[in-house]
């Protein structure tokens, strides 16, 4: 593939600041990006896929389709799984990258490339939605409107869900929410104040306290979901809010075969994705868009790297 647009994750900056992230140290240099979009410029021998010169995005838990967890459907648990940007597999921060052909999926004529790198955040949410059973008749919580917050957001909608609010502390984040016309709050307690708790709280904030906030805003036999990476590693909370309320705790890993889904609720015009707020930066300037979304501004939801 040519890569179009990648787009700069939590989990970059983790990797580029720390040296580490999801448990994973790499031993040597490892180039970063996984939410990326381009154009098929050659296909290896014998390949089935999409014709060059079709525009794709691409699915990144590379799954074996061999083991226990594959066959039974978990292909983002794979036992063998191999994720572009973590070891050994560099990312698609580059001006070329090669992808199995199960993994890209061509992107609507109507999305631009951006638009196709955000199909994996979306496809994120979208798994999240899912592992959760969320229905039209539960009412949510999303904390952290950064991207998978918003692509939670935005999946939700289109499925009918009334009942949404939305925790965010960077005010221009919450601006951006508002004028979507959901309930929106700089923290959990403010939602509790008033009396809100939700059946399922979405945790996409990749903070351990905000794993503590959910655990509050969720209601009695409620679920709260674990989206982000939480940040430190190590995480702990107190036992009894959860005990008391027999909640269910769910961890949601990356995407699940949910790209596909994903293209067809922007091709359907379910979902709008160029709405979301993205900054470009050539690939010279990596460094400053991995800075940039280092720093949570309010006026964007991710930096975009166009090799
Ligand atoms: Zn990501
Ligand atoms: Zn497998």
């Amino acid at each position: 593939m040519r890569v179009r647009a990648v787009l700069i994750c939590a989990s970059d900056v983790r990797m580029y600041w720390d040296g580490h992230a999801g448990g994973v140290v790499p031993k040597e240099p490892i180039s970063q990006g996984h939410e990326f979009s381009g154009e098929i410029v050659a296909l290896g021998e014998g390949v089935t896929a999409p014709p060059v010169g079709t525009r794709v995005a691409v699915e990144p838990s590379w799954h074996c389709g061999e083991c226990d967890m594959c066959l039974s459907g978990r292909t983002n648990i794979c036992r063998n799984i191999v994720f572009p940007s973590f070891p050994p597999r560099n990312g698609a921060l580059a001006e070329y990258i090669a992808c199995p052909a199960h993994a890209v999926h061509p992107i609507p004529d109507s999305a631009t490339f951006i638009e196709g790198a955000l199909l994996e955040p979306l496809g994120v949410a979208v798994h999240a939605v899912r592992l959760a059973q969320v229905t039209r008749e539960h009412s949510i919580a999303i904390l952290g409107a950064g991207a998978i917050g918003v692509c939670t957001l935005l999946t939700a909608e289109q499925m009918g869900l009334e009942r949404i609010a939305v925790v965010e502390p960077v005010e221009g984040r919450r601006e951006w929410v508002k004028r979507r016309g959901v309930k929106v709050a700089a923290s959990a307690s403010e939602l509790i104040d008033a009396g809100i708790e939700a059946d399922i709280v979405f945790e996409c904030a990749g903070e351990s306290a905000a794993i503590e906030d959910a655990l509050h805003l969720a209601r009695p036999a409620g679920t709260v979901i674990v989206v982000g990476i939480p940040h430190p590693e190590r995480i702990s909370f107190e036992a009894n809010i959860s005990r008391r309320k027999e909640l269910t705790i769910i961890f949601s890993r990356r995407s699940r075969d949910t790209l596909q889904e994903a293209t067809e609720l922007v091709a359907s015009g379910r979902i709008d994705l160029s709405s979301i707020p993205v900054r470009c930066f050539t690939l010279d300037r990596t460094a400053e868009a991995i800075e940039a979304t280092a720093s949570r501004p309010g006026d964007m939801l991710r930096a975009a790297v166009i090799p």
